[in-house]
């Protein structure tokens, strides 16, 4: 099995090395990542500048791109062969509910997804604890391979997969969910240059606002993987038939 592995914490993150180290005996391995953080770049290409590639150690790139660069490259002629499955993360941070639109961890995986290629992104979710429990999360990409190896997901279909921060015996299980959704950002932070002029960091995320029964902030709390198929589709099914009468009165 050929195995690209890509995140969006950068190619030197510790969460990366672990899922490097968790799968590297299953097959032949790639590793294409972004050369530094490029948390939050979601679905973005670069079209404006060529991109820079260092190989770091054989079949190991680090990137000056964004994960969706990185997995593009990987497939379109960086790498001699295609990979049979793509492994992004493993994210140090939660990709739960809206989350997923900003990810470049679940976006590296789509990215893969719509070039034809199974895809799994991994996210170890954290509160304020110093701790990393990647070794947990390493055990569940492990055992989603697996499972992935014995029954074929739609050629269509992501999976999103939450790992609580936790040792590998206190996890609960797993648990399919679907995305919840949560409060409005927390505002923006202003602060100065050395000159004096204003400047801003984006706040945080929200709190859990749909965190309810099945959803993957439910899981989470609950203590169990969070296991969520997602698709690219944003379609509103829901909404067509209403917002076509309306479209029809332009006409
Ligand atoms: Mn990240």
């Amino acid at each position: 099995m050929k195995i690209l592995c890509s995140n969006d914490d950068g190619f030197y993150a510790n969460g990366l090395q672990a899922l490097i180290h968790a799968v590297e005996h299953l097959g032949e391995l790639a590793v294409v990542a972004p050369d530094r953080n490029r948390s939050g770049a979601s679905n973005s290409l670069t079209l404006d500048a060529p991109l820079r590639v260092v190989e770091v150690s054989p079949q190991r790139y680090a990137v000056g791109g964004t994960p969706t660069d990185c997995v593009h490259l990987a497939i379109s002629g960086l790498l001699p062969q295609r990979p049979d499955l793509i492994l992004s993360g493993i994210n140090d941070g939660a990709n739960l509910g809206d989350d997923v639109l900003y990810s470049g961890t679940v976006a590296a995986a789509l990215e893969g997804r719509s070039l034809g290629v199974l895809a799994v992104a991994f996210s170890l979710v954290h509160s304020d604890d110093p701790q990393r429990h990647f070794a947990t999360a390493a055990r569940v990409v492990q055992t989603v391979i697996a499972q992935l190896m014995s029954a074929s997901l739609p050629s269509t279909t992501v999976l999103n997969v939450n790992i609580p921060n936790c040792p590998w015996s206190a996890l609960k299980g797993f648990r399919v969910t679907r995305l919840g959704h949560r409060h409005p950002a927390q505002p923006i932070v202003p602060t100065q240059d050395p000159r004096g002029r204003p400047m801003y960091w984006v706040g945080g995320p929200g709190e859990g606002k749909d965190a309810g029964e099945g959803t993957d902030f439910a899981a989470i709390e609950a203590g169990y993987v969070a296991v969520t198929p997602l698709q690219v589709d944003l379609t509103d099914h829901a909404a067509l038939a209403g917002v076509g009468r309306w479209v029809e009165a332009w006409s």
